[in-house]
């Protein structure tokens, strides 16, 4: 049976091959930073961590590169490590075990680590091969991208000397990216005391599924809705129109998916009982109609449960409700220099209410630092104004892209050149350490690349083998075509 090793170009697999022998799950990154460390000397070449555990390497230009600028390439060393449940894998421990199926090479049962053990093997090859012509080169290979980008946050500035960043942990081979969005967790919470709900009321637990949720950045554009928003009509309705109170509220329950499923209890006059039902028919129905084109069925349904002893304020269940009626969420603005491209949006996560807290978690993103603290403060603004507290944590900045970029330039020519077919030129509506490394660097002009893979971060995790090739050539031709020093 074939191997990845016989595959083409050789080099890269060769290096991508001896990646997957060392565990490298995000979190476990001593094997594999002294693995990098020793190749890199291995191949006399200057190599070092920095402070926070970044790997570095230098390779000096060939013979008459001297003039260019240059050029970091930069990946990251760890991988998700996810797996089937019929699985037995230690990623701590096991090597990953790789297969080619057709024109795509997988693993057995958990992720295979091409993101971005492709991207690292592609700079393992470009550092050892004396063939090539390019300029100063620095290799950095960060640590832990998956669970925080760590490595990009702790960069010093001054650490390196690059002027052009590539970065190599794109998954569309064909696509240059030019910017990536920034975020911010912007989370609004209130205490109260709960007060005992009315003589002859009942309870009624609300469920609403079957969404399909998704990416809160790479999906965020497609119209999909969003569990805790369809609820809150409901909610504002049943309050307004049949004297229900709010018990409590659970909606979502991860910041960068767009919500799924959210349910609530409330208590009601056990007469309006049934008019509360025909209300939740009526939102189910309308849901659909209006969501029919892009959503499955959407399921919305009431049943009776026990009357709980505490339910919400009367001021604060108002207050709570219309602030969430009223926060944005979805897109905000599109990129006015690129088409088709979001810059802000904001996803309206996750909501639990109940036992005296209310908590509501919004993830905001944007491409444009100023635009994402303007978004910020429109939803502090709107959470300030219920009464609750905003807390703004966990920001980082986005890359705002920069249509004019000598690098880009001359990747777009190079790339017809080769293929004979412009690059698409992109924006990705998620983070990428770009954006950290670019704030912290000052100047840096980047892009970001890499070959096809499907369903990173899952045990389906697959590389598309034709767009190694094409990947690794354009890379070559690119530091062969780096600009001139200024
Ligand atoms: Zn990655």
């Amino acid at each position: 049976m074939k191997t990845i090793q016989s595959l083409a170009p050789q080099k890269v697999w060769n290096h991508f091959h001896s990646l997957t022998q060392i565990p490298r799950p995000s979190g476990f990154m001593k094997p594999i930073t002294a693995f990098l460390l020793d190749f890199g000397k291995g191949l006399g070449l200057e190599s070092f961590t920095d402070e926070v555990g970044n790997v570095i390497i230098r390779k000096p230009a060939t013979p008459g590169m001297e003039n260019r600028k240059g050029v970091i390439l930069q990946a990251h060393m760890d991988m998700v490590p996810q797996k089937n449940n019929d699985t037995v894998h230690n990623f701590e421990t096991d090597p990953i075990e790789t297969y080619i199926d057709g024109d795509w090479v997988k693993a057995k049962g958990t992720t295979l680590g091409a993101d971005d053990g492709l991207g690292v093997a592609a700079i393992m090859a470009v550092l050892e091969d004396q063939t090539l012509k390019h300029g100063p080169l620095e290799a950095l290979i960060t640590k832990d991208e998956e669970t925080g980008m760590y490595g990009a946050f702790g960069l010093k500035p001054g650490t390196l000397n690059g002027e052009i960043m590539l970065n190599l942990d794109s998954e569309d081979e064909g696509e240059l990216y030019i910017g990536c969005a920034g975020g911010m967790d912007v989370t609004a919470s209130i205490e109260y005391k709960e007060v005992e709900p009315e003589g002859g009321d009942i309870a009624v637990k609300v469920i609403l599924k079957g969404l399909r949720g998704g990416h809160s950045g790479l999906e965020i554009n497609q119209g999909r809705a969003n569990a805790n928003k369809l609820l809150v009509r409901f909610l504002r309705e049943a309050v307004a129109s049949y004297e229900a109170r709010l018990v409590s509220w659970e909606g979502g329950n991860m910041r960068n998916a767009i919500p799924r499923e959210a349910h609530a209890v409330v208590t009601i006059p056990a007469e309006n009982e049934e008019e509360l039902l025909s209300l939740v028919k009526y939102c189910e129905d309308l849901f659909n109609e209006e969501f029919g084109a892009i959503e499955t069925p959407i399921s919305f349904k009431g049943e009776r449960v026990e009357l709980p002893k505490g339910e919400t304020p009367e001021e604060i269940q108002d207050n709570v409700i219309d602030a969430i009626f009223a926060c944005q969420n979805g897109v905000m603005r599109m990129i006015p220099s690129v088409p088709d491209t979001v810059e802000t949006s904001s996803n309206l996560a996750i909501i639990t209410i109940g036992g005296g807290k209310a908590d509501i978690k919004i993830l905001a993103r944007s491409s444009s630092d100023s635009m994402k603290e303007y978004l910020t403060t429109s939803l502090e603004s709107c959470f300030a104004m219920a009464g609750m507290k905003v807390e703004l944590t966990g920001g980082y900045s986005g890359w705002q892209p920069d249509v004019n970029s000598p690098i880009l330039h001359a990747m777009k020519e190079s790339y017809k050149q080769q293929f004979g077919v412009e690059p698409a030129v992109k924006v990705i509506h998620a983070g990428l350490e770009c954006g950290i490394i670019g704030a912290n660097v000052a100047g840096l002009d980047m892009i970001s690349f890499g070959p096809t893979l499907r369903s990173p971060h899952s045990p389906d995790e697959r590389a598309y083998i034709p767009s190694v090739s094409k990947f690794y050539d354009f890379l070559v031709a690119t530091l062969e075509q780096t600009p001139l020093k200024k």
